[in-house]
Formats: structure tokens, sequence, C-alpha cells
């Protein structure tokens, strides 16, 4: 280091000096190095625990032939899978590199200094991120019972307003929203005020009255419904996700985009991956019964919970949840503190398969008699 001083720091933007960068769940290797722990297990970051359809795997191998080729900048193969799940055009589509790269979008096409968006306290962190980087104001709403409350998000949408990002259902919270509040919120933004509907667990939510919401695209031009193939499709390492939008709005996300943001594997998996609903089945299944044999062990254990629709569940362990984190790192089982959240007694734990839910429990039981 040379002594010149730091002066580019007098020109960093606002709302980055104040961005606190997004804390990720710990991964395997970084515990197995810091802890001296083997056969960890990672339930922090709301990954599949069957991983991947081999379809995706088989895809991916066929690419690695041509990996020196760039990809295709369009998601050609990728968009028109998407466009006929969804019965739009694919036009209508934007990929991103995780659907992180389109909630980014969103912000950096629709928001800027003196533009304000909505969202609720207790929302997925990538939402003040998004909004802080480019300088415009977060109006955090408080929650009712964990969860959205719309009538209050409502009451802060305002001529300032840019965007109002809605998660359905909520991360770390899993709380959810239904049809007929949700339409009618959506139906009482003004048309200026562009609503991001994020659904990264929409496959996971077994709930009669949970809604599709691409479907509501061709009735709302000022909204953009996300999704993403990191969650029950098992391809987080990849990274690819995407919106349904307007083609108009679709088209200004397209302005923004880095022009190959969506690698050539990510594309091929994800089109295989679309095409096994088995193995999509199979993980829902194997979500279902996990999140039964862990609040249960949660009920047993007299811990409250938050009830939850998605592959996760937050657990309140009564006291600061940071030494009852840390027990369960020395016991090799990673979870999420969620105190970033407002939820300092809360952890969150991603629901993984029976064995690694048992090695979590057991491990919570001791932890909570230290
Ligand atoms: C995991 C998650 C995403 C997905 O992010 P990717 O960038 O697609 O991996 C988006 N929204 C919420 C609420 C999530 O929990």
């Amino acid at each position: 280091m040379n002594d010149r001083t730091l002066s580019f720091l007098e020109f960093v933007a606002p709302g980055v000096r104040s961005l606190r960068p997004y804390e990720p769940g710990k991964p395997l290797s970084e515990l197995e190095r810091e802890y001296g722990v083997r056969d960890a297990v990672k339930l922090a970051s709301n990954e599949n625990p069957l991983g991947p359809s081999p379809r995706a795997l088989e895809a991916v191998r066929a690419v690695m032939r041509e990996l020196a080729l760039y990809p295709d900048g369009n998601c050609f193969e990728l968009k028109a899978a998407l466009a006929e799940l969804h019965g739009v055009a694919p036009e209508q589509i934007t990929v991103g590199n995780g659907s992180n790269d389109v909630l980014e979008f969103v912000a950096r096409v629709f928001l800027q200094p003196g533009r304000e968006a909505v969202f609720s306290e207790h929302a997925f962190a990538v939402y003040p991120i998004v909004t802080q980087a480019v300088g415009a104001q977060a109006v955090v709403v408080p929650a009712v019972n964990y969860g959205h409350d719309l009538t209050a998000m409502l009451a802060r949408v305002t001529g300032r307003t840019g965007v109002v990002f809605v998660a359905n259902p909520n991360n770390p919270t899993g709380t959810w929203l239904k049809a007929d509040e949700l339409r009618a919120f959506v139906a009482a933004v003004p048309g200026h005020v562009v609503v991001v509907i994020d659904e990264a667990y929409f496959e996971y939510v077994d709930e009669p009255e949970y809604p599709d919401t691409t479907q509501w695209v061709k009735d709302y031009p000022n909204l953009v419904v996300t999704r993403t193939f990191s969650k029950v499709y098992g391809l987080g390492g990849l990274r690819v996700g995407y919106g349904v939008s307007h083609p108009a709005m679709a088209d200004l996300f397209n302005r923004v985009r880095q022009p190959f943001n969506v690698n050539a594997a990510a594309q091929a998996a994800a089109v295989a991956a679309l095409s096994d609903h088995d193995h999509v089945a199979r993980s829902v299944a194997v979500n279902r019964t996990g999140m039964e044999q862990v609040t249960a062990a949660f009920a047993r254990m007299g811990l409250p919970f938050i009830p939850s629709v998605g592959n996760f569940v937050c657990v309140d362990v009564g006291r600061p949840a940071g030494p009852v984190y840390e027990a369960l790192l020395r016991q090799g089982v990673i979870v999420r503190p969620v105190g970033g959240y407002g939820l300092p007694h809360h952890l969150r734990v991603t629901i993984g398969t029976q064995v690694e839910n048992e090695r979590f429990i057991t491990a919570l039981e001791r932890a909570m008699k230290d």
C-alpha cells in the first residue's frame, strides 16, 4: 500500500456510502476451514437439497464442448420455453443472471434520487440494496404478523413512488398473500408505479388461494413478476432467473442489461430443468415432509415459529439468536441468522433432506441447552 489518501471516497454516491452489503449464508467450505468441521450441512440459503434435475446436469455437460463461444445474448430457447409455460409472448420475458439481476434492472430503469421504493419490513434484503444503490429512497412499511400490510403499503404510495416490491411468499418470513387481496392491491396502485411481485418460491406453495400473478400481466402493464431457477430447480450456482412483464417494460430492461448476462450453461440447464416435472414434484414432496418434521420438532421443543409456505422456516429461539447460530456452526450445521431483517431472536432454516433435518434438530436441541 502506498500513502496516497483515499480521496475517491469523497465522491462515493450517497446511496452506496450507507449501503450494507448483502450477507449470504456461510459456504460449507468456509465453515469447514474455520471450524475444522467435516460433513457439515448447509441449510442457510434455501437451496434444493436434491440438487438439480439430472436432465439439467446432462444439458450442462453438452454445453461444455462449446464454452469458447459467447452464449445466446437473447436467450432464444429459454424465452420460448418460458413463454409457452406462462402463455405469454417471448418479448414479455426478461432473463437475468439470477432474478436478482432483474430486480436490479427494475431499480436502474425506474428509480433514481428523489424517487421512492415501497416495500415491507422483514422483506427480502435485495430490495433495499438495489434501491439505495441507485440513490433512491426506501420506504419500509411495518409488517403485520410478520407479513406484508398491503393497506399500509398502498397508503405510502405517492407521486414520488417509482416501484413497489412485494415478495409472495416473502423470504425470510415465509408469509404469503391471497389472490383477492393482492389483486385488489395491484388494481389500486396507480399506473405510473411499477409493481414487482417476486415469486421465487412459487412452485413450493400449496395453497388454493395463492395466485399465479404471471396471468395478471395482461391486465396490468405496470406489473412485473419475477421467478428463479435457484430454488426448486436447484440451479442456484448457475444464476438464472426471469421477469414476466408487458413487452414495453421488458424492452426497457433489455436496454440496461449486459449483452451476455446469462451464461450458456445456465441457459441450457434452465431449459432442461423446465421439462422435468417429476423432479419438481419430488422436490416439493420432500419439502412438505421435511417442513412437517422440522416444525413438529419446534413444537416439541416449545419454540414458536412463523408458519411458512416456502422451503424454509423462521424459528424464535427466545433470546438473541447469534450464540445459538454459533453453537449450531460448531456442530456443523449452517442456518441463517436474520437479525439484519429485524428478527434478532429468529433463525431461518432451509428444509433439507430427512437426514439433514435430523442433524439440525439434534444440533438445535443441544444448542438450546447451552
Ligand atoms: C432466493 C430469492 C430470490 C432468487 O434470487 P436469484 O438471484 O434468482 O438466485 C429472489 N427473491 C427472493 C425473495 C428470494 O428468496
